[in-house]
């Protein structure tokens, strides 16, 4: 038996789960934030109840994995895209899934038989981030993730803030053009940063450059029928296509405008930019901070560290196995 499974079975672990707007990412973690066993689930396009289903069935693969190789499991942490009654564990409000007004706390400690522990998505990744990754250290701090949606998580004064509800720091809905297009899902408004720089706006970018340049890359895939998603972007981006480098570097722009309102609101030591575009690296970085460098004031703009999650896309489901941790009152 490794050392690291014996350090499971001594101490037992907890399974984190991110759920996103498109997919699931479930992990086994111990208290020192070893990942022993991953599952992904597409996520989009379920009821509610195939979704319940879905997240049941994900926990119990990596459940089995775990007790397979005679570990324990302690308790199952969740980060969900919804604004969360923190109280009650109910799922009040959701952008992307059909969780609304469902107390999803109490259904998945029946259904799984564990404590279960829940908070929003980006609210588990700024936990990752600040206690153990990116942000670790600092008393101020913002972070945004950019998949499906934009979420955001906040410290401030050295306490992460959720607002008075729950529904607080959705840094994604902060408006960066009064009259932009209307933000996607349940929310009423335009032009939010959420409708100007997600995954999904990332894609649509790259579509309208695609058919303008078609013998770019992207061009390229555009003609063969590949479907224009920000992974491939993405990728055509780090492989030199000038228009997937520019597809990147408009959501850039835009994730700027956002980043100088952080900037100017919060005076923050670090703005952690994590989720699935983060794999852009610097091709998204750089025009961040070229336009909080422009137009942030100083001395925070000067003082302002813009940087990548150092989990990359686990964040969040890394920061739910802390919050399980957390709540079993594991030294995590
Ligand atoms: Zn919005």
């Amino acid at each position: 038996m490794s050392s690291l499974w014996s350090t499971i079975v001594s101490t037992g672990c907890v399974i984190g789960v991110d759920l996103g707007g498109t997919k699931l990412l479930a992990g086994a973690v111990d208290p020192a934030l070893n990942v022993h066993h991953r599952a992904t689930r597409p996520a989009h396009g379920l009821d509610q109840a195939a979704l319940l289903d879905m997240i049941v069935a994900a926990v119990g693969e990596v459940r089995d994995a775990i007790e397979g190789a005679s570990g324990r499991v302690d308790a199952v942490g969740f980060g969900i895209p919804c604004m969360i009654d923190l109280e009650r564990g109910m799922a009040v409000m959701s952008i992307h899934l059909p969780i609304a007004d469902l107390p999803f706390r109490d259904v998945m400690a029946e259904r799984l038989g564990l404590p279960v522990f829940v908070d929003n998505d980006a609210n588990t990744a700024m936990l990752a981030e600040w206690r153990f990754g990116a942000a670790a250290g600092v008393r101020e701090a913002a972070m945004l993730t950019i998949g499906t949606g934009i979420g955001g998580g906040l410290v401030v004064g050295g306490a992460l803030q959720r607002g008075s509800q729950g529904a607080g720091a959705e840094l994604g809905h902060m408006v960066v053009q009064a009259d932009g297009p209307p933000c996607p899902g349940n929310c009423p408004n335009r032009g939010c940063l959420e409708a100007m720089a997600s995954g999904n706006a990332l894609g649509r970018e790259a579509l309208r450059l695609a058919a303008e340049r078609p013998q770019s890359g992207l061009g390229e895939a555009l003609a063969a029928g590949r479907a224009i998603s920000g992974p491939l972007v993405t990728e055509l981006a780090h492989d030199g296509d000038a228009a997937a480098i520019d597809a990147v570097a408009v959501i850039g722009g835009w994730l700027g405008i956002g980043v100088c309102n952080l900037v100017n609101m919060l005076n923050p030591d670090v703005v952690v930019i994590g989720g699935g575009v983060i794999a852009a690296g610097e091709l998204l970085l750089e025009p961040i901070r070229a336009v909080v460098a422009e137009r942030a004031l100083s001395p925070a703009r000067e003082h302002v560290r813009i940087v990548p999650a150092r989990f990359g896309a686990e964040s969040g489901m890394l920061g739910a196995a802390v919050l399980a941790l957390d709540g079993i009152g594991s030294p995590s």
